[in-house]
């Protein structure tokens, strides 16, 4: 007898049941009979709600899922001219930028440079589109996909949510005329599916994990609102650098601070997928933008409100054209950033990577299927911390198993 031939739909469900989906919402563009859903936990993932629309399920639909599925295989990238900084990744050029304008500054997260390039690329059509992430606009506690046309959708658009979204799904995210704004798993996983030239203007953003949406809907519940009140406005941050975590009904607008809201009810939520992730600073994408926090004597990030500012990293020549024309253009302001300067504030990022083989490791122990990660260098940084790689493994280990005894209880 030969060989069962995989199936999309059986690949997927084998992703999401080993904890390794991220939620980006790519697979559903290999078929159009999955759809993201929030799942109980409130995570994004794919389920098959039709016959496929590919039958017979042919081979190299599965096989573009396995080179371009985050939790499959993510690969790091050497762009042609770009030189390879050891944690932030490939760099052709980079600058500490801002939004010229200050009404986009203001509403943006750092330094409002996404939604200020959203605007003038979509206002004067040198894209069709750009694909980013707002609020619903019948809930404003979920986040949905859509496709920005001129500068009054980039501002509603604006700004950092921390709530699952799937923009790698949205109908437009493959458009070579258009572009995307989406998280570094959704970026590496358009550009695995598309190749470098016919992909869309691939835009991200540093990223230290996706929450649930249940902690979204719990803060809002502890800030006072109540179950049958609507919320119309809802956002995370922006507004100020950081910026309040808002939310706004028909009676009234609660509030709490970026420290408040991130550090002690979304952050602590963020999914499994997320703490397995190489790169939280969006190797695949032409252009990423960060938070450039100042610091404090020890070195720490500051969250006091201030004018923003973000970090710009152009990966590759067409991201660095990007940044030179929209300066040229008056959209962007910019300056020489220490890149040494953005690592010490973004401490996450650096930890992660540094423990990452340990966790790996760990979860391979327990028994999970773990994503294959090439050109990250994991190795060599287990090597050079050989007790935080075992501590990380011992307890990564214990953690799943843990979660799995719990689970088959
Ligand atoms: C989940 C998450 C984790 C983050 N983690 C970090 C971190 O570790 N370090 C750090 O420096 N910064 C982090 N950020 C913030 C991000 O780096 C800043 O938004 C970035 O500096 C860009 O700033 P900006 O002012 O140019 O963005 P803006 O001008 O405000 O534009 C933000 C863009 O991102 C899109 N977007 C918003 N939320 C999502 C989402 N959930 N999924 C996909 N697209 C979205 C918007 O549509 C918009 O196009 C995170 C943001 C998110 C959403
Ligand atoms: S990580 Fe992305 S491509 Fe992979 S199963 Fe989850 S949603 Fe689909």
């Amino acid at each position: 007898m030969g060989r069962a031939v995989p199936t999309l739909a059986a690949e997927v469900a084998r992703v999401v049941a080993a904890g390794n989906c991220s939620g980006c919402g790519a697979c559903v563009q290999l078929d159009r009979g999955l759809e993201m859903q929030l799942d109980p936990a409130g995570r994004s993932r794919p389920v098959p709600v039709q016959l496929s629309t590919r039958r017979p399920p042919a081979g190299d639909v599965v096989a573009a899922f396995d080179r371009s599925c985050p939790g499959r295989r993510v690969d790091a990238q050497a762009p042609e001219g770009s030189v390879r900084h050891d944690l932030l990744g490939p760099v052709v050029a980079a600058w500490e930028a801002w939004a010229t304008d200050p009404d986009v500054r203001h509403a943006g997260s750092s330094g409002g440079v996404l939604t200020a390039l959203t605007a003038w690329l979509a206002s004067t059509g040198q894209v069709d589109q750009v694909v980013g992430a707002q609020a619903d606009p019948t809930d404003a506690t979920r986040t949905v996909a859509v496709a920005v046309t001129d500068r009054a959708g980039a501002l509603v658009a604006a700004g950092s949510r921390y709530a699952p979204v799937a923009n790698a799904a949205h109908p437009a995210a493959l458009d070579p005329r258009g572009a995307v704004v989406g998280k570094p798993c959704e970026v590496s996983a358009l550009r695995a599916l598309a190749g470098d030239t016919d992909a869309p203007l691939l835009m991200s953003f540093f990223c230290a994990g996706v929450p649930a949406q249940t902690a979204t809907t719990d803060l809002v519940r502890s800030l006072g609102v109540g179950d049958g009140e609507r919320v119309t406005d809802l956002r995370y941050r922006g507004r100020g650098w950081p910026g309040e975590f808002t939310a706004v009904t028909e009676q009234q607008t609660v509030r709490t601070s970026y420290d408040e809201s991130w550090g002690r009810h979304l952050g602590p939520t963020t999914q499994w997928r997320c703490k397995l992730c190489p790169d939280g600073t969006g190797e695949s994408a032409d252009l990423v933008a960060g938070d450039f926090w100042h610091a404090d004597d020890r070195g720490y990030p500051v969250f006091a409100d201030d004018a923003g500012r973000s970090v710009l990293i152009a990966r590759t020549r067409r991201g660095r054209e990007l940044v030179e024309r929209a300066v040229a253009a008056g959209v962007l302001t910019v300056g020489p950033v220490d890149l040494d300067a953005v690592v010490a504030v973004q401490p996450l990022q650096a930890d992660r990577r540094r423990t990452l083989a340990g966790r790996l490791v760990g979860n391979a122990l327990a028994g999970r299927p773990v994503p294959r990660y090439r050109g990250f260098g994991l190795l060599g940084r287990a090597w050079r911390s050989p007790r935080d790689t075992l501590r990380a493994a011992r307890g990564t280990r214990a953690r799943v198993r843990r979660e799995s005894s719990r689970a088959r209880s």
